[in-house]
């Protein structure tokens, strides 16, 4: 009697040849490719960005990773407010004193932005800028502001007073006199949808935009399906994460009183701030992710939702479609996650030490 035995490994030996040359997608000329990883890291819009792409062609990766990042500068130079001639800068500047003509990107992300101040009743406000100036949080001359100014730049934080007008000429931007305007809590959300479509165009089908912690996933990741997306730990050092989310074609933004602070006399003082006391909002909530196609919109409301805190924060997610989110709350009984609906099979808690709480309906 003949073995079969050799027979059944050259079998299996062809089925894993087979196999692998499928899964490295061979290229029957040059042989089995691996892809490749391309990864660039700048400091930009006040943070550092990172963009990590996966493909075959090197070359083709590293000019997409060149566009991508003249891209992110292109659009910093519309938004920020610590760049004199920018958009934003040029509407600070005239303060109402006269109608600003701006790029059509920078008129839609204002409009976006005041869009979002409406359905948020307010939580969200981008004329913030005078009370963000004020506080300094993330410069060094960071201090609590004295009642008098705090009072007056309060009283100029109201997105109802800018006035947006699309003419035969352009969109011009005229603000309420003395109103700042600050992008802050939008801007590397639109910047990270920016970068999506352009690696799109560039045929890139593998890419983690990451606009420090506003996060896009494209496509595939290079080991699995989905995207292991770690959230970071609201009380531990960056990297620390207490959840993590798998995902794919998608953006996670986190927000979170932890990301920029100081402190005086024993108290922390963060960067969110309550549009409607001037003061960094006190939230019960210490960490907020909002998970959505769009970038710009998860941006804007992971800043909302903090300042509205959890329980107004879940009712308000009612409202919302394809918007899911993960909420870290301090509450009396300990730390409580909420996690929506859609989100409940994609998430996994990893700190013991919290408690996946289900919604207060
Ligand atoms: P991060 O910049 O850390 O990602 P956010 O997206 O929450 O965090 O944005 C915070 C920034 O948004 C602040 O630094 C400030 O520029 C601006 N900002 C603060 N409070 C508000 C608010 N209530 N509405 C709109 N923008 C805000
Ligand atoms: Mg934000």
């Amino acid at each position: 009697m003949y073995s079969l035995k050799p027979i059944v490994y050259l079998v299996a030996a062809a089925v894993a040849v087979v196999l692998i040359m499928f899964l490295s997608r061979v290229n029957i000329d040059s042989g089995i490719q691996f892809p490749v990883k391309a990864q660039r890291e700048s400091y930009r819009l006040g943070t550092i960005v990172r963009i990590t792409l996966y493909g075959y062609d090197r070359e083709k990766l590293d000019k997409a990773l060149t566009q991508a990042m003249d891209e992110i500068e292109r659009l910093e130079n519309l938004f920020s407010v610590n760049i004199a001639l920018s958009d934003v800068s040029l509407v600070n500047r005239a303060s109402g004193d006269y109608p600003v003509k701006v790029s059509e990107e920078t008129g839609f992300l204002i409009e976006k932005a005041l869009a979002w101040s409406e359905q948020t009743e307010g939580s969200f406000d981008p004329t913030i800028g005078e009370i963000v100036k004020l506080w300094g949080i993330g410069t060094k001359k960071a201090s609590i502001p004295a009642p008098a100014p705090l009072k007056r730049a309060l009283s100029l934080t109201d997105f109802r007073k800018v006035l947006v007008t699309h003419g035969k000429s352009g969109i011009f931007i005229e603000t309420a006199k003395g109103q700042r305007i600050d992008l802050g809590g939008i801007a590397k959300g639109y910047v990270t949808d920016k970068v999506k479509e352009l690696l799109i165009k560039d045929g890139v089908s593998s890419a983690l935009i990451d606009l420090g912690g506003n996060i896009a996933v494209l496509g595939s990741s290079p080991t699995s399906r989905k995207w292991k997306l770690g959230l970071q730990h609201p009380f531990m050092p960056r990297g620390e994460y207490f959840g993590i989310v798998e995902v794919s074609d998608i953006s996670v933004v986190t927000s979170g009183p932890y990301e920029r602070y100081f402190e005086s006399g024993g108290v922390k003082y963060h960067h969110i701030f309550n549009p409607a006391t001037g003061y960094p909002a006190k939230s019960d909530l210490r960490s907020v992710t909002i998970i959505s196609e769009n970038s710009t919109d998860a941006d804007a409301l992971s800043t909302a939702l903090f300042v509205m805190g959890l329980d107004k924060s879940i009712s308000f997610l009612h409202k919302l479609k394809n918007i899911e989110a993960v909420l870290v709350a301090e509450r009396p009984q300990g730390i409580i996650v909420h996690v929506t609906q859609g989100l409940k099979d994609a998430f996994v808690l990893k700190d013991p030490d919290m408690k996946i709480e289900p919604a207060v309906q």
